[in-house]
C-alpha cells in the first residue's frame, strides 16, 4: 500500500515536472531578443560573406536624454545565455537614467561547445573577438560614449563566479568598477590575470577614451539567478554614471 502510494507520488512528480519544462522550452523559443526589442531602432552593422558571423546594434533603449553608454554581447559565442539575460532585462525598462545601445555580435561560424562542463577553446572565441575588433570597436570608440560594459559568462574555473572587473590598471574604469561591485549585493570585484578578449575591444577603448569594464557570470547560473544578477548591474550601471 505505502509502496503504492510512493509509485503513485513519483508518476505526478514526474508528469508536473515534464510539463513545466515543456511549458519553460516553449515559452523560451518564443523569446527571440529581437521581439522584446522591437520598439527600439535597430541596426545591421556588418553582415558580409567574407565574416564568421554579424554585428548589430538595438539603439536608445532608456532616457534618450541620458549619458550614452554600450554594452556587448556575443563576443564569446558560447556565453549566449548570458547574453540572452541583457537582451531580454535590458530593453524593457521604462524607468532608466541614461541611454542605452546593446551590440550584438552573432558569430555562425566554429561556434563550439562545452564539453562537460569544460572550458571553451572553440574558435568561435577568436571568430567573436575578431569581430568585435574590426566592427564594434570602432563603432564605440567614435560613438560619443560614456562606458561600455562587455558581457560574458564563466565555467567557474575563478576565485569568484559573477563579478565585474577593468582589464586596465587605472583609470575610471577602474573606479566605476569598483562602485559598481559595492552596490552589487550579488557582484563582486574580481580582476582574472588575464583575458583573452581585452585587447580585441576592453583594452583597446580604455586607452582611447572611453572606460570599459566587464560583467562576468557564472555560465551555469539557474536563469533566476542570471536574471537577478543583471537587474543588479544594469541598474548599478545605471545609477553610477548620469
Ligand atoms: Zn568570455
Amino acid at each position: 500500500m505505502i509502496k503504492k502510494d510512493y509509485i503513485l507520488i513519483l508518476i505526478l512528480i514526474i508528469i508536473i515536472l515534464s510539463l513545466g519544462m515543456a511549458i519553460i522550452s516553449m515559452s523560451g523559443e518564443n523569446k527571440t531578443a529581437i521581439n522584446n526589442t522591437a520598439p527600439h531602432d535597430h541596426e545591421v552593422i556588418a553582415n558580409s560573406s567574407d565574416d564568421p558571423g554579424t554585428v548589430e546594434v538595438i539603439k536608445n533603449i532608456g532616457n534618450p536624454d541620458g549619458r550614452k553608454i554600450a554594452y556587448v554581447v556575443g563576443v564569446h559565442p558560447l556565453e549566449n545565455l548570458t547574453h540572452k539575460t541583457l537582451l531580454k532585462i535590458l530593453p524593457t525598462l521604462t524607468d532608466l537614467n541614461n541611454c542605452y545601445d546593446i551590440y550584438i555580435i552573432n558569430v555562425t561560424e566554429d561556434i563550439g561547445h562545452y564539453g562537460d562542463g569544460s572550458s571553451d577553446n572553440s574558435q568561435g572565441r577568436q571568430n567573436g573577438q575578431n569581430l568585435a575588433l574590426k566592427y564594434v570597436y570602432p563603432e564605440i570608440a567614435e560613438g560619443g560614449y560614456d562606458l561600455a560594459v562587455d558581457v560574458h559568462s564563466n565555467v567557474g574555473a575563478y576565485e569568484y563566479k559573477t563579478f565585474v572587473f577593468s582589464p586596465v590598471k587605472e583609470g575610471l574604469s577602474v573606479d566605476y568598477t569598483h562602485d559598481v561591485a559595492d552596490n552589487c549585493q550579488n557582484i563582486s570585484y574580481y580582476a582574472p590575470d588575464s583575458t583573452t578578449s581585452g585587447p580585441y575591444l576592453t583594452i583597446p577603448l580604455n586607452e582611447n577614451g572611453v572606460p570599459a569594464f566587464y560583467y562576468e557570470e557564472y555560465s551555469f547560473a539557474p536563469q533566476y539567478e542570471k536574471d537577478l544578477h543583471m537587474l543588479e548591474l544594469i541598474y548599478a550601471v545605471d545609477n553610477e554614471i548620469f
